[in-house]
């Protein structure tokens, strides 16, 4: 079995990473032919002001309906399609999936909160502006830009540039909010809050495991939370699965929360009696439900 020493002592297969490289090409041919065959969905998860339990957005999350492999997550393959560009088409689907299921509701005569959708670096850098893509498909579906909004990651804002900062100007000036998605947790972000205005921070996951026992989680989340308030921007907490979390980030006056605690992100039929009530009060037990097409 061939193999080489790496310089920091990893050592590297050459037939595992021969394997890696095939895995990839196939996974990407696969999700080309998935984008044809209708094969990705997309599941939401609940985002809820408190007290009030007041369901006030939806995060799209897009799920691969696998025709061997069953039900896959993000994890699964959004990292190889960022590498292949393959991201380019499942954003662009995951974009007009959201208009499309905006439009549904409303035909059904449910008022839905708005829509929050991961934008992918490649996707922010692509051909077209960010700002141009999201005003033409917004304005083929006919979908009011106040029920969009779009998260960010900072490795989508790597370089702060003018470009970039002018872009996210351009996109706020169409009336769709900007997130910056697991906010702390990629490089130099107290910079990017210089440069972009944007309209809120999602506090991530990580940050809330210790919150309750006042670890510095809990500093920190403190400290994102007045950092936020200073800069006129709104904040929302993610991944809070218990009680003590959610009190936590109450006297913290964290006002917005998405986590399991509330709700795991769900598939439509799921969604259909949580925004008939358009409030959640406690978690539902059931797991993310499964649909195969
Ligand atoms: P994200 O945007 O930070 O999404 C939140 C992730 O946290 C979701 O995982 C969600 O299921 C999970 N989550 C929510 N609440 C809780 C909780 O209380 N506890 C725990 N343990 N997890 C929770 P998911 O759906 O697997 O997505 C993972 C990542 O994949 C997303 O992170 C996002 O970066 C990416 N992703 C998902 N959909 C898209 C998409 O349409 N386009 C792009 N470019 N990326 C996407
Ligand atoms: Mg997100
Ligand atoms: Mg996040
Ligand atoms: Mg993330």
């Amino acid at each position: 079995r061939a193999k080489s020493e790496g310089r920091n002592g990893y050592v590297f297969h050459c037939a595992e990473l021969d394997r890696a490289v095939r895995e990839r090409v196939r996974v990407n041919d696969e999700l080309q032919a998935a984008l044809r065959n209708g094969e990705l969905t997309l599941h939401y998860q609940p985002q809820v002001e408190v007290p009030s339990g007041r369901i006030n957005g939806l995060e799209a999350l897009v799920r691969w309906n696998h025709p061997r492999r069953g039900l896959l997550y993000p994890g699964a393959f959004i990292p190889i399609a960022e590498t292949t560009g393959a991201i380019v088409g499942i954003g662009r689907f995951v974009l007009e999936e959201a208009c499309r299921q905006i439009k549904r509701w409303q035909a059904e005569g449910i008022d839905p909160p708005r829509v929050a959708v991961n934008i992918s670096a490649a996707q922010f850098k692509g051909a077209a502006p960010l700002d141009q893509q999201l005003r033409e498909t917004l304005a083929r579906y006919d979908v009011d830009p106040a029920l969009i909004e779009i998260e960010l990651t900072e490795f989508a804002l790597l370089e702060s540039t003018k470009a970039n900062s002018d872009t996210i100007r351009r996109v706020r000036e169409l009336g769709i909010s900007v997130a910056i998605d697991d906010f702390g947790t990629g490089y130099s972000s107290l910079e990017y809050l210089r440069t972009y205005r944007v309209n809120r921070l999602k506090i991530p996951q990580q940050f809330m495991t210790e919150v309750a026992i006042e670890s510095g989680d809990a500093a920190i989340v403190r400290a994102a939370l007045v950092l936020a308030r200073e800069l006129g921007m709104d904040a929302i907490a993610e991944g809070v699965e218990t009680p003590e979390q959610l009190a936590f980030l109450l006297s913290a006056g964290c006002r917005n929360v998405q986590g399991y605690y509330f709700s795991r992100p769900v598939a439509v039929e799921a969604l259909r009696p949580l925004l008939d009530d358009g409030v959640i009060h406690r978690a539902p037990a059931a797991p993310e439900t499964v649909r195969l097409a």
